[in-house]
């Protein structure tokens, strides 16, 4: 056991790990993030995840989704790139591209979906954002060991957390387990809660202390996804993308509740908050 220890996600911490945007820079510098999901009815989880992506600033964008999906992303999401294709959509990944895949918002379970998820996985070993029905196919699979590629980013709420490692019997058994898992597997896992823990591979413990309970309302787990995969493209360590991410997705939430109370806010005000929160960073 190294010196491993609990810290608290401070204005010092987040001020340390923010890059302030280069005036002398283009596009490509800023990454491509490109987020896989979607599906028939749940296609606005995948528009939350690239509206955050966007907002959180990586170079270029791109969505991949089902066809259904096609006309909604480009009417929605004009500054995204829509790559389509049918309910076996992940096998249309060229995995040669240098974009950080985001996968997960409302992907869906059918079962052609869960092979070419799965035949991704097998084929794909850079790190990955890995969040809701992904997290749910991964959940179903025996072994789990080798399945996430090393240094990826998991986001489970505690119920996909449950689903994919078991049950406990309270939170502190419950970010045991994530120590343990993340250390094993390798992987980022980030515990989403009222004080959201980042779980670090070395065993290291980051709380959040922004974001409210506003944000306890369908579609802001998408959000986080967008903006955790936006950070990785732009180049952020998977340590830092976590720590910024987080705390960004709570900052703004909490921008979001002053604005419209927390029963009226919304996850689509929770992305156009972004905006002051870069500002007070910068
Ligand atoms: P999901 O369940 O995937 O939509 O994710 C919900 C997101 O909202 C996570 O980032 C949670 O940390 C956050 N969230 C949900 N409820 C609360 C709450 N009561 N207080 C603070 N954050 C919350
Ligand atoms: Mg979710």
């Amino acid at each position: 056991e190294t010196d491993t220890g609990y810290f608290v996600i401070d204005d010092p911490t987040v001020d340390s790990v923010f890059v302030p945007r280069e005036e002398f820079s283009h596009k490509g510098n800023y990454g491509k993030a490109n987020i896989i999901g979607g599906s028939y009815g749940k296609i606005g989880a995948v528009v939350l995840a690239t509206k955050a992506a966007l907002r959180a600033g990586a170079g270029l964008t791109f969505t991949l989704a089902p066809a259904c999906g096609y006309e909604v992303l480009q009417t929605v999401c004009p500054e995204a790139m829509f790559i389509k294709g049918g309910v076996d959509f992940i096998k249309d990944f060229d995995t040669d591209s240098d974009a950080v895949c985001g996968i997960g918002p409302g992907l869906g379970t059918d079962p052609e979906t869960e092979r070419s998820f799965l035949e991704f996985l097998k084929h794909y070993a850079k790190p990955l954002v890995l969040d809701a029905d992904a997290l749910n196919i991964i959940s179903k699979e025996e072994k789990k060991n080798g399945l996430i590629p090393e240094k990826s980013i998991i986001t489970p709420h505690p119920k996909e957390f449950e689903r994919l490692f078991g049950t406990t019997k309270n939170s502190f058994e419950r970010l045991d387990l994530a120590r343990e898992k993340a250390r094993l597997l390798n992987i980022y896992i980030v515990l989403k809660d009222h004080h959201t823990q980042v779980v670090t591979p070395e065993g290291n413990v980051f709380y959040n202390i922004t974001g409210n309970a506003g944000l306890a309302k369908g579609g802001s787990g998408d959000i986080l996804t967008g903006v955790l995969t936006s950070l990785l493209a732009q180049g952020y360590s998977e340590e830092h993308a976590c720590i910024l991410g987080i705390w960004l997705h709570g900052k703004a939430a909490d921008w979001a509740s002053v604005k419209y109370s927390k029963e009226a806010m919304l996850p689509t005000d929770v992305i156009d908050e972004l905006g002051s929160v870069f500002k007070e960073l910068n």
